[in-house]
């Protein structure tokens, strides 16, 4: 099989969404399915509506076409707020967009308008996090002037933390994007019947047993596809952490000084990594570098230390692994490193059932599938 790949295995990530479906389901919380991380692919898509996802939301149009283009008819949110010279798109393919700014809900009518069609506008709400989203103070000023637009429908509010400043979602602002949606309709009538809390990061507050207020869907992604919780990175419990796994292939394996020689100035990405250590050690090379992968984002094998990377060339200390040129190595992701393996051409996607093993195979999901087989996507 041709290296380097991704290795996408369906049944664990179907597992992963159908678990956090009934878990938040318990709490009157419903999943938008998020699938930029594997650029809207079609069979993660199908895969996440099959395990009972309410949606699917993706922050590209380009990959919010690719699933409509692949037939796939589930309501789709553009999570980003729309770039206005996308807007004749945006309503062509995705029902609902998160916006922060009426010239661009203006450019959204407008193009709905054209279209002889209503455009689904979420509103987000900055919480703290200071990314995307409209002050609170001037929500009310922003909602009245949203309902002002023909062919605009206001579903509702929505906000994201944890993303650019790492600000939790917590009992506090949760409340406070409840009152904002209590507020809202006490005003203009049932203006929010969607109040979308927050990303997989707002797992550890729904799951707490904390009231959800008017919070009633969260958009998941990390949580789905690594069975992560993106706010201390450790697995959630249930899930299965190794649904994507990273395949590189050994070009070159010798025993060299720790310690390098000769005038030393910069590396190819700054730095000078120095060792300390004197002696010398197996240095493998694979063929990946940071064209396909973020090098802190890769976890080896044990007994394997990834060393560093450069544009193609990811060298690793392969221990007691006897290793040749052609040998493959398996390496789990972090988020930034699938979303760059995802993105490379140079990485081929496979996507498969498991093979009958796994390390949580105990905690497989049981019961029938559905008639959509993923088999039939090899
Ligand atoms: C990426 C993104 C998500 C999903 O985040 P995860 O941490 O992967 O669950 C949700 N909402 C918005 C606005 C996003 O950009």
């Amino acid at each position: 099989m041709s290296a380097p790949r991704l290795e996408v295995d369906l049944e664990k990530i179907r597992h992963n969404a159908s678990a956090l479906v009934s878990k938040l389901g318990g709490h009157g919380i419903s999943v938008t399915g998020v699938t930029k991380a594997c650029l809207g692919e079609p069979r993660v898509a199908k895969t996440l509506l099959a395990a009972g996802v309410k949606g699917l939301g993706d922050s590209r149009i380009e990959n919010i076409e690719a699933m409509r283009r692949a037939g796939i008819a589930a309501p789709m949110t553009l999570i980003r707020s729309p770039m206005p010279s996308q807007a004749a798109r945006v309503v062509a393919h995705a029902d609902i967009s998160f916006n922060t700014e009426l010239d661009v809900i203006a450019a959204l009518s407008s193009a709905a308008r054209r279209a002889g069609k209503r455009h689904g506008v979420v509103l987000m709400v900055e919480m703290g996090d200071l990314r995307e989203g409209i002050m609170p103070g001037d929500l009310q000023d922003t909602v009245r002037a949203a309902l002002r637009f023909p062919n605009i429908d206001l579903k509702g509010i929505g906000t994201n933390l944890a993303c650019q400043s790492g600000v939790s979602p917590d009992t506090r602002n949760m409340s406070e994007l409840s009152r904002l949606a209590d507020l809202l309709d006490a005003d203009f009538g049932l203006v929010t019947r969607v109040v979308s809390g927050g990303n997989s990061s707002n797992l550890k507050w729904a799951l707490s047993g904390e009231k959800a207020g008017r919070v009633n869907d969260l958009r998941l992604g990390e949580s789905i596809l690594l069975g992560l919780d993106p706010l201390d990175r450790l697995p959630i419990e249930g899930l299965y952490t190794d649904a994507i796994s990273l395949v590189a292939e050994v070009i070159e394996t010798k025993t060299k000084p720790f310690r390098p020689w000769g005038t030393i100035a910069q590396a190819a990405f700054g730095g000078t990594p120095l060792s300390a250590n004197d002696g010398s050690a197996s240095r493998t090379i694979l063929a990946l570098g940071r064209q396909d992968i973020d090098p802190l984002g890769l976890t080896a094998e044990p007994g394997i230390r990834v060393l560093g990377a450069s544009s193609d060339h990811l060298v690793v200390d392969a221990g007691t692994c006897h290793v040749t040129a052609g040998s493959e190595m398996t390496f789990q992701l972090n988020y930034s490193a699938l979303l760059r393996a995802m993105t490379s051409p140079f990485v081929t996607k496979t996507y498969s059932l498991p093979a009958g093993q796994g390390a949580f195979e105990s905690r497989r999901a049981p019961g029938p599938r559905s008639s959509e087989e993923p088999h039939q996507w090899h």
